[in-house]
């Protein structure tokens, strides 16, 4: 039987043609068009992990927030009340809002469109929007463009318009349209009298998020003034896409902890800020801005990098130090730009490195339940307790690293939402030339239009865990599309196979298109073999990992449970075992001569924790007698320039067991070297 196929491999970055003529508004000639296009969460059904992943979301706080967040649950400001009219509700919208479509669950549906109806129902008529303002309340005003003054920050309504959108993908609500497309207009006529930073800094900080939203109205109203207020925006914000393309932000942002210019250097600011210079690139096509990215994140992660995969900040930027922080938010807001960047760039690094930081970094900061999470997780962290630590930030009561559903600072107990729920809607794209790309994996099965015509995909797979994703075609009429797939850059010795003919030219850190008229019953299995290699971080020390995970020591866990009047019940971790462990130096130099793998299947029902890791590794090790907890933090001995740590260790030769780093709550994951 003849099959028709064709594979193209395509440069990682996809080269556009529209880097030409520049208008005064700094914008490119007329469409703004990205090789992928975002997916409605409602196309993308989660599957086996993921799904069980999402549900325990939906019966944790992700579902009830609403009910036991006191920030939240009184008198909401987005339901017109007098209580939370800031961020917080639209932080929690941002994530419940795909939940909600992603397991089209009626109740949860029901529950966060009270906020919507809300919002979109009592929009002024000048298109200002949101809580009613104190200004309004006692004077019993309305905002006008006229009085701008009278209304308040607009750093919230940047997050409800993200929720809005992701609403219309969903339901296709034509209100969204007219809602925003007022809203907009009003800060066109309002921007110059009341500026972006005007009531607070994060206003001016995140000013990227806004102006994504008004490209994102502009790709589909295609009304020019949108383009203006974008530039107006962008030159009213701060100026990351300078900074992030200029090595003086980032050795400024290594040497300086005092509170100078701290919003430049606060973890989230920037976990947002990334998307900005792709956000330009897609409004003016200058490639400067793709630079100016590469250039920010290389050195980001060079300074300021960690095993897990995101930099530090706790809450400022604090060096690679295995001992240091990050804030949980820093990592949900990497993850949502880097799915925005990955749309916009289509450059495989960005992808694999938002895979990276999912299966790493994001599992191991809440708990099995979803009903608490840690406002900073550590990389080695020894223990998670009540204390001040190695964090640039420590607020009063030392409970920054506890787990708990209010400690710490509260932004994370409402954002952390976002982190799982929109990397199940971005695990897919449609393409600019028709096809469908699947750029993360997971397992889901897929129900879109392509050509007019209804194509469903299943994605059979228990990856990150599992080397082979399966992808099953069904659809009524066959039909011809190109399918994209991200081959990552750890692996390579990928295969694809379509109906059993396996295609060659498959190299790592690209992505693959595969055109073929696709019918009933087709298959395309892409293997990703996941090869054991070292890496190398701060203090020189090594991490292990294998595929898309990075691994770190198993330690059975001791939970303990304390009250803290003010910020509510509490658990602290402590290890039962010993963790003062180096790697030994054979390790290093050969791994998968040394390192032992075993794997065992994945029930649906799986839980990031060490009792349900599917993978184990054993690796020789031996004990460095004086590395210890001091004041709770276990100070990272130097492996030297030579590769080995000098001081004293222990003489037996022990096995170690690894684990995911994402099951860990306390680990080392970057180990000092030993003879
Ligand atoms: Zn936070």
């Amino acid at each position: 039987m003849k099959v028709a196929l064709a594979f193209v491999v395509c440069c990682a970055v996809t080269l556009r043609l529209c880097a030409g003529a520049i208008d005064v508004l700094d914008v490119k000639a007329d469409t703004l068009t990205d090789p992928y296009v975002e997916i409605p969460a409602s196309n993308i059904k989660p599957k086996g992990w993921l799904l069980h992943q999402l549900q325990i979301m939906r019966d944790g706080s992700t579902g009830h927030l609403d009910e036991v967040h006191p920030k939240l649950k009184n008198d909401n400001g987005w339901l017109g009340g007098k209580g939370d009219g800031w961020e917080e509700t639209p932080y929690w919208l941002d994530g419940a809002v795909p939940l909600a479509y992603l397991l089209d669950d009626p109740q949860l549906k029901t529950k966060v469109l009270k906020y919507i109806q809300w919002t979109l129902n009592n929009q002024r008529p000048s298109g200002y929007f949101g809580p009613i303002t104190k200004e309004e309340r006692e004077k019993g005003i309305k905002v006008s463009a006229d009085n701008c003054q009278a209304g308040e920050d607009w750093w919230p309504k940047m997050v409800m318009l993200k929720v809005l959108q992701q609403y219309y993908l969903a339901t296709n609500d034509e209100r969204v349209i007219s809602f925003m497309t007022k809203y907009f207009h009003y800060q066109l006529k309002t921007l110059k009298q009341c500026p972006i930073g005007k009531w607070t800094e994060w206003g001016a900080s995140r000013g990227a998020e806004n102006v994504m939203m008004t490209q994102w109205l502009y790709s589909i109203t295609r009304e020019k003034s949108l383009l203006e207020l974008a530039s107006l925006i962008e030159s009213q914000s701060f100026e990351w896409s300078t900074w992030l393309g200029n090595r003086d932000w980032v050795m400024n942002a290594a040497a300086n902890q005092t509170d100078k210019d701290w919003m430049r250097r606060h973890a989230v600011n920037l976990g947002m800020a990334l998307k900005s210079p792709a956000i330009n690139y897609q409004r003016t096509g200058q490639r400067k801005y793709l630079g100016a990215l590469q250039t920010g994140w290389n050195d980001l992660m060079t300074l300021h990098g960690l095993p897990m995969g995101i930099f530090s900040g706790d809450e400022d930027l604090h060096g690679n130090d295995p001992t240091q922080g990050v804030e949980l938010c820093a990592i949900v807001e990497a993850m949502y730009s880097l799915e925005k960047i990955s749309q916009i760039t289509a450059d495989t690094k960005y992808m694999d490195a938002l895979e990276k930081i999912a299966f790493n970094a994001l599992p191991t900061q809440t708990t099995d339940d979803y009903n608490m999470k840690q406002y900073f997780q550590i990389a080695n962290q020894v223990q998670v307790s009540r204390g001040v630590f190695d964090f640039s930030l420590p607020f009063d009561r030392g409970m920054n690293n506890v787990f708990g559903l209010r400690s710490g600072y509260t932004c994370c107990t409402s954002n952390m939402h976002q982190g799982w729920t929109k990397f199940a809607s971005h695990l897919w794209y449609s393409t600019n030339d028709g096809g469908l790309a699947a750029l993360q994996y997971s397992p889901n099965e897929l129900q879109t239009k392509v050509n007019g015509k209804v194509v469903t995909i299943k994605e059979v797979t228990s990856f990150p865990f599992d080397e082979t994703v399966t992808f099953e075609f069904s659809a009524k009429d066959s039909v011809k599309f190109p399918l994209t797939l991200r081959i990552p850059s750890w692996c390579k010795a990928s295969t694809i196979s379509v109906n059993g003919r396996r295609l060659d030219q498959v190299q790592a850190g690209r992505t693959v298109t595969i055109t073929n008229s696709w019918k009933e019953g087709d298959k395309v299995i892409l293997n990703l073999p996941m090869e054991l290699t070292t890496s190398n971080w701060g203090k020189n020390s090594r991490a292990i990992e294998r595929g898309p995970l990075v691994y770190a020591l198993k330690l059975e866990e001791r939970w303990e449970k304390g009250n803290e009047p003010n910020e509510g019940d509490y658990m602290s971790v402590y290890p039962t075992q010993p963790w003062n462990y180096g790697l030994l130096k054979q390790v290093i130099d050969n791994p998968s001569a040394h390192l032992q793998v075993t794997t065992r299947p994945l029930t649906d029902k799986f839980v990031w924790n060490i009792h349900n890791a599917p993978i184990e590794i054993t690796a020789p090790a031996k004990k460095i007698p004086n590395w210890k907890v001091i004041d709770g933090v276990a100070h990272q001995p130097v492996t030297d320039r030579t590769g080995i740590y000098k001081g004293e260790v222990s003489d037996t030769v022990e096995t170690i067991k690894l684990v995911p780093y994402g099951c860990t709550k306390v680990r080392i994951v970057a180990f000092p070297v030993v003879k």
